[in-house]
């Protein structure tokens, strides 16, 4: 099942949802849909509506705090967008840059996408100790990435889309 992203009324992504919540706070006007999947339609109740993908709260919601994102391998592979961090080619596999063996953590800063090639080759060394220097440097993902990442898209690419978009207004429950 799809997850949906839920933006503040500001726009700023705030979480995820299932679909079935997605389509409840857009059925009691709690939401709007912002972007829909194309050609996908969801039935609820009587009606019918574009299978959400995002959706806008109503009201704005005061967020206390900011949850960091949590470390995945699915998310460290979006994060680099599948590239291997040894040789830019296509990654399917995570790779500690500070090896397990040695303290290495599952964590935002230590993992990089690599290709299983690479990731046989370096081993439990270091990339200084096996002589192979990162690409790039792996980053903690903002709230906003993990957004994105937990629902599979890659890049930041995707948001502006939405952001810019002016937005339907939300009807306005006067019952
Ligand atoms: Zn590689």
């Amino acid at each position: 099942m799809r997850d949906t992203l839920v933006l503040n009324a500001s726009f700023e992504p705030l979480s995820t949802v299932t679909l079935n919540r997605a389509v409840v706070l857009v059925l009691q006007d709690k939401a709007v849909v912002e972007q829909s999947h194309p050609e996908l339609r969801v039935r609820a109740a009587t009606m019918e509506l574009p299978m959400p993908r995002v959706i806008r709260l109503c009201r704005y919601v005061r967020v206390p705090f900011r949850r960091h994102a949590p470390w995945s391998r699915r998310g460290v592979l979006v994060r680099d967008q599948h590239r291997c961090a040894y040789c830019g080619r296509r990654a399917t596999t995570v790779d500690h840059v500070l090896p397990r063996a040695q303290g290495g953590g599952d964590t935002w800063l230590n993992t990089v996408a690599s290709c299983a090639e690479d990731n046989h080759r370096k081993a439990a060394r270091t990339p200084e100790e096996a002589g192979m220097p990162l690409l790039r440097e792996p980053f903690v993902p903002s709230p906003a990435d993990a957004m994105l990442l937990a629902l599979g898209v890659a890049g930041r690419e995707a948001l502006p889309e939405w952001l810019e978009r002016s937005g339907s207004a939300c009807a306005t429950s006067a019952a």
